[in-house]
């Protein structure tokens, strides 16, 4: 780890008129830090900023700094958030990591996290090795020449799925975007990951009311079953009524570089019956456009697969 000047800002203004970059629950940022991959001269605890809360009164409002235990274990939390939320890392690292760290933190692309290999994310114009390596845990879907690295946060894939936006403040202002707008597929400027400018800080969470959001799941496939990121996940909710599908919300994770929402999988469900059938029919769409690397094939069956176990979790059984 290289040396850095560590302040503790009192204020949210003292911390958006300095710049350095932002350290919250630091279980990206130490790391990352640790393995050379980051080396900020200027680091600012913003732990002692006041953006905590959870707000479930209409909709949700989730302060960044909140840790994810506390919101997977709040009453008013959306099932497929609780969910996403519990099957991330281990218990010790959902005690320290925040909700606006988890949303911002870095692919595990194995080639990102070593200086000592080329990588298009961490050094622009080097390469990505990953393209004919290792890339079994890679993505199929929004991928480039440039990067096929997936995004890492199952909570991004639920709130996706949900509409939710962020609040970003800088010395400017505050301005308020879609999440599923905030994060950039890769192109040829991998390294740039989402909308975020200089100095500007995550601030808030807004997921927008959704009544039937109270029938919601997140599934996720990993090696295994504890502190494994997803091979591939699905965060889904259905309204159903007389055994049919009247609206439905499926995002998917770990088959994409960033949070991948499918409305055509969700247009194929609307109307439909609640049964296998129609399930299988509506996620077989997920997989268009869906490009294979050399180890990552088995994604594209076990995307679909996911898919369909998610709605007949929440579908019950088939009609
Ligand atoms: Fe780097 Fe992306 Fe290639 Fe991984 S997939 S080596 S993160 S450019």
């Amino acid at each position: 780890m290289r040396p850095f000047e560590l302040t503790a800002p009192a204020t949210a203004e003292e911390a958006l008129a300095a710049p350095g970059t932002f350290l919250a629950g630091g279980t990206t940022l130490v790391d990352l830090m640790k393995l050379d991959v980051l080396a900020p001269q200027r680091v600012l605890d913003i732990n002692a900023l006041p953006l905590r809360g959870i707000d479930a009164s209409d909709g949700l409002r989730i302060g960044a700094l909140e840790r994810m235990s506390d919101v997977a274990r709040h009453p008013g939390v959306y099932p497929v958030i609780s969910r996403a939320l519990e099957q991330s890392a281990s218990q010790q690292l959902r005690n320290m990591a925040t909700i606006g760290g988890n949303l911002l933190q870095r692919t595990r692309c194995g080639y990102f996290r070593d200086v000592a290999v080329p990588c298009n994310k961490r050094a622009p114009g080097s390469g990505c090795p990953a393209r004919e390596g290792a890339n079994r845990m890679h993505a199929v879907l929004g991928t480039s020449d440039s990067c096929v690295a997936t995004h890492a946060s199952d909570l991004a894939v639920a709130l996706v799925a949900l509409d939710a936006r962020v609040t970003l403040a800088s010395a400017e202002g505050t301005r308020s975007v879609a999440l599923a707008d905030f994060y950039r597929l890769p192109g040829d400027t991998p390294h740039v990951e989402n909308d975020l400018r200089p100095g500007e800080l995550v601030t808030e969470v807004v997921v927008p009311r959704l009544e039937w959001a109270a029938r919601s799941t997140y599934v996720k496939v990993r090696d295994r079953r504890s502190y494994e990121f997803a091979l591939c996940s699905a965060a889904v909710a259905l309204d159903i009524r007389d055994s049919r599908v009247v609206d439905a919300r499926v995002a998917v994770g770990g088959v994409a570089t960033v949070p991948w929402r499918l409305p055509a999988v969700e247009e194929a469900l609307r109307g439909a019956p609640v049964s296998e059938a129609a399930f299988l029919d509506a996620a077989a769409l997920a997989t268009d456009g869906a490009v294979a690397l050399s180890e990552n094939g088995f994604k594209l069956p076990l995307l679909r697969r996911t898919i369909v176990r998610a709605l007949l979790e929440m579908g019950g059984s088939p009609a």
